[in-house]
């Protein structure tokens, strides 16, 4: 028999299986709101200018040596500056210890590594629902997972009372994975009041806050506004871990390039946590690609070049709260007697609709309109030119 009688096809992937499905339909009207990557007023995909001027400057001068295994010292630095601020005391004392990661994913799965390795007993609370990848990431990581309450299907909002319960109700010094803004796929956040009491109560209850920070730019338009979250839990002095993402906010999605950084006691306590989550890299891929962190630190190291990015995000952050507020017109405007105003109190990439599985596939099979059966729209694949086409179908699908 073969090598590899035994091995069956895997699962697909929920929402890569949907940009495949896309692709196959030949119709021309056919619309993807599936994938979770930004796309102009065309349905084109965007390069940022900021970036192409950074790609022009780094043209030429670019050496292929390779890079530490902790990544471009510039690149984190900097990212560091988004995450915890510009004057961030921690950053000053060097308690943060911080390596360049294989964008948000792969900070996510060095952390779920090293709390395995230096916390084997541990278990991670992830929220229902979450992105569907976290679930894989801490499993593959072999770190047993807990949920908690998050999404409240009545009112497409937070179920904060049950959040809190879960809270308080997990063992004393439990691991939580936050979503640090423009929760996916909810668009689901809490608010800043809201932030203040779990941080709270995380303080009481000593639990651990990991935040998973892949918009960061994408809810408000304001990099430094959607870190508010992270900015709460470090006033209160919690020491935290984040993943940091350029995929959406510079629109570096093939580039993976990302931070993961945890915060220390001390200078030296870092020291020893980078090098550990250095030795994890090093088995694995040895050290990050160098070309994505250049161009994020030569956009971020250059204050004209900084300043057009933060115009760029809040570009496309406003156009996706713009297209929120069609839909919900243009659902509105055909009578439709169900409540659409979740479409513009959620945030983000993502709009959670409510959609049930049977009426999503409806859409895709009637209308050519491809989604993720637990209905999340990805905002960003609507356009002037189809969020009529798309409201009158989902008119047609919730009637
Ligand atoms: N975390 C969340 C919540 C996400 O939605 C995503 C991307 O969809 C990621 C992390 C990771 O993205 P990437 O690995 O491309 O940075």
């Amino acid at each position: 028999s073969s090598w590899w009688g035994n091995v069956e096809p895997a699962a697909k992937d929920p929402i890569l299986g949907v940009t495949e499905a896309f692709l196959a339909d030949p119709r021309p009207n056919k619309v993807n709101v599936g994938v979770g990557a930004y796309r102009d007023d065309n349905g084109k995909p965007v390069v940022l200018e900021c970036v192409r001027e950074a790609e022009r400057r780094i043209a030429g001068n670019l050496n292929m040596e390779y890079l530490p295994m902790g990544g471009s010292a510039k690149m984190v630095e900097e990212t560091l500056k988004l995450a915890y601020g510009e004057n961030s005391d921690l950053i000053k004392d060097k308690r943060i210890a911080a390596i360049q990661a294989l964008s948000g994913t792969g900070a996510c799965r060095i952390f779920a590594d090293f709390q395995k390795r230096f916390c084997p007993d541990s278990q991670i609370y992830i929220p229902v629902p979450t992105w569907a990848n976290h679930h894989n990431i801490w499993r593959d990581a072999h770190v047993p997972q807990r949920t908690f309450h998050y999404y409240h299907p009545e009112s497409k909002g937070l179920d904060f009372a049950s959040m809190m319960d879960d809270i308080k109700n997990a063992p004393n010094g439990s691991f939580f994975m936050l979503h640090a803004c423009a929760h996916n796929p909810t668009g689901v956040d809490p608010s800043e009041e809201q932030w203040r009491e779990i941080s709270y109560q995380f303080k009481v209850k000593g639990h651990f806050p990991f935040f998973d920070m892949a918009y960061q730019g994408f809810a408000s338009g304001d990099p430094e506004k959607d870190a508010k979250s992270i900015r709460i839990f470090l006033e209160d002095g919690h020491l935290i871990g984040c993943a940091q993402s350029y995929a959406k906010n510079m629109g570096l999605y093939g580039q993976r390039v990302g931070c993961l950084s945890v915060v220390c006691e001390d200078e030296m306590q870092a020291v020893a946590v980078k090098s550990q989550l250095q030795q994890l890299a090093r088995p694995m891929y040895s050290n990050p690609p160098i070309h994505g962190a250049l161009i994020v630190s030569t956009i971020l190291g250059d204050p004209d070049l900084k300043k057009l990015w933060l115009k760029e995000v809040k570009v496309m952050a406003d156009r996706i709260i713009g297209m929120r507020t069609a839909l919900r017109e243009n659902l509105e405007k055909l009578g439709s007697s169900l409540s659409w105003e979740h479409i513009t109190n959620q945030i983000g990439m993502f709009c959670y609709s409510g959609l049930t599985p049977e009426q999503v596939d409806r859409l895709t099979d009637e209308f050519h309109i491809y989604m993720t059966r637990n209905g999340r729209i990805s905002m960003a694949g609507v356009t002037t030119g189809n969020v009529g086409y798309l409201a009158n179908a989902i008119h047609e699908v919730t009637k």
